[in-house]
């Protein structure tokens, strides 16, 4: 067994609009250097920008998390009959069979594709928000594929759940390790 300064860090994946990249649906970026300060020493960041693997461009138009008939889909703003829930759930499904070495996620919170617990949810014609408790389609799927991952939402980067959220990576990292022996 190698020792542990051998090892390689943990791999967390990130929306990668957080580190800067302008990939958003208005050409901008949600950078957020506290992860560069706080946690990049730490792990392997890995960021991917679901809505631009799906091939929907920057910058696109924007996307709402609606309910329709029970389920959960992502639907044009403007643009109610484009659909592109089959399309980031297929992005979900691609990077967790993809990096089962995952050991955390970063996301960006209220997105219709990277939220985690925050987006909000609108009824099916876009006017009135039923709750903002949501996950973006991309996460959910990601989420079904890992059910265990860590996740940390950039409204949370405080110290304490900083700590929190690295200490269940260094644990996953050491469960997947020992899964490997
Ligand atoms: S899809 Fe995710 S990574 Fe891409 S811009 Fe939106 S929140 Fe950021």
């Amino acid at each position: 067994m190698k020792p542990d300064h051998e090892k390689p860090k943990p791999l967390v994946g990130i929306s990668s609009c957080l580190l800067g990249m302008r990939v958003r649906y208005d050409g901008q970026d949600k950078f957020k250097p506290d992860i560069l300060a706080l946690i990049a020493p730490h792990v392997r960041l890995l960021p991917l920008c679901p809505e631009s693997m799906a091939g929907m461009g920057i910058p696109r138009a924007p996307v709402n998390l609606i309910q329709r008939n029970g389920a959960i889909e992502a639907v044009g703003r403007d643009d109610p009959g484009r659909n592109v829930s089959a399309r980031l759930h297929t992005m979900g499904r691609i990077v967790g069979r993809t990096y089962p070495e995952l050991c955390g996620y970063i996301v960006q919170s209220r997105s219709p594709s990277c939220g985690a617990a925050t987006t909000p949810v609108y009824n099916s014609d876009q006017t009135q928000v039923i709750h903002t408790k949501g996950n973006g389609l991309f996460v959910a799927a990601l989420l079904a594929a890992q059910p265990d991952l860590p996740i940390l939402d950039d409204q949370n980067l405080e110290p304490g759940p900083i700590d929190r959220f690295l200490t269940a990576v260094n644990q996953r990292a050491r469960l997947l390790a020992n899964n490997s022996v």
